[in-house]
């Protein structure tokens, strides 16, 4: 199946040329986003992420800034021209959303929220769903479908890893993933290797390992001190390590075949 290109602001993810988002697990204060995207914009990052509204895992931990952070992203967006995606959890967290964001992130942990993604099927704005860390491809899939299914076809998948039995990253990248959806689906679809890891040292690697499967795109995170950051650190790069990965991501972009990335899926031979 054809790939179909989802433009996102000025940016279109899916048409060739991979994309690299990249931003803050979450938006923790004014500085540190402006920080975080004025590096993204000079080091070729196409897209600013940022969570204001975040699924964590423990009701204690840091839950985002809200409204207030989703403010500060916008001002960020504004101030450095770079279109920009953040997560919602619930369907009253949409109506703000569209004002400030340019993309809408559905978080693993909601994929198979099927109201919300309904009701983000009724809205025009583009759709970035990640994949359920328990979910097969079909059920991934058929999560996208509730959201085409009100009429919003603007869905970019993103594979963040799912839950196996290694406890040496936190979750596993699932690479065949890349190439079966893009195929099967005809969405264009991300590689996340930070919270597929949760490491910062894996990162570069299963970022390329991404591309080289055909993603149309890899999403970093990056904080100005990852030790300190209020969420995500230890898999979060620092602004003159997103710099040098991102230079290196992107030349090695160009050298990527991308003759068999829209092929139909293949016989098995038996
Ligand atoms: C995130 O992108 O910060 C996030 C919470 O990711 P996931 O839903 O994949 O865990
Ligand atoms: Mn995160």
């Amino acid at each position: 199946m054809e790939v179909r290109a989802v433009t996102v602001g000025n940016v279109t993810v899916g048409a060739g040329r991979p994309v690299l988002i990249a931003g803050p697990c979450s938006v923790e204060n004014l500085e540190m986003i402006r920080a975080v995207a004025a590096a993204a914009v000079k080091s070729g990052v196409s897209i600013l992420r940022g969570g204001s509204f975040k699924p964590r895992t423990s009701p204690y931990s840091f839950q985002g800034l809200g409204i207030e952070g989703l403010q500060m992203l916008d001002a960020a967006r504004r101030e450095f021209s770079i279109p920009v995606v953040s997560e919602v959890m619930s369907i009253d967290q949409i109506e703000p959303s569209l004002e400030m964001v340019d993309m809408i992130q559905v978080g693993a942990r909601n994929m198979h929220n099927f109201p919300l993604l309904s009701a983000l099927g009724r809205t025009d704005r583009p759709i970035l769903l990640k994949r359920g860390f328990m979910a097969t491809i079909e059920e991934w899939l058929m999560a996208a479908e509730y959201i085409v299914k009100e009429g919003n076809d603007r869905v970019v998948l993103c594979e963040r890893g799912i839950r196996t039995f290694e406890p040496w990253t936190r979750n596993t990248l699932d690479i065949s993933a890349v190439p079966l959806a893009r195929m099967l689906g005809g969405y264009p679809v991300i590689v996340d290797p930070c919270h597929a890891s949760g490491r910062r040292d894996l990162l570069e690697p299963l970022a390329m390992a991404g591309l080289a499967a055909g993603a149309d795109g890899i999403m970093l995170e990056v904080h100005p001190e990852p030790e300190k950051a209020l969420s995500d650190g230890g898999q979060s790069l620092s602004i003159p390590e997103l710099t040098l990965m991102a230079g290196r991501l992107l030349n090695w972009m160009d050298t990527i075949p991308q003759y068999e990335k829209d092929c139909e899926p293949g016989m098995d031979g038996g």
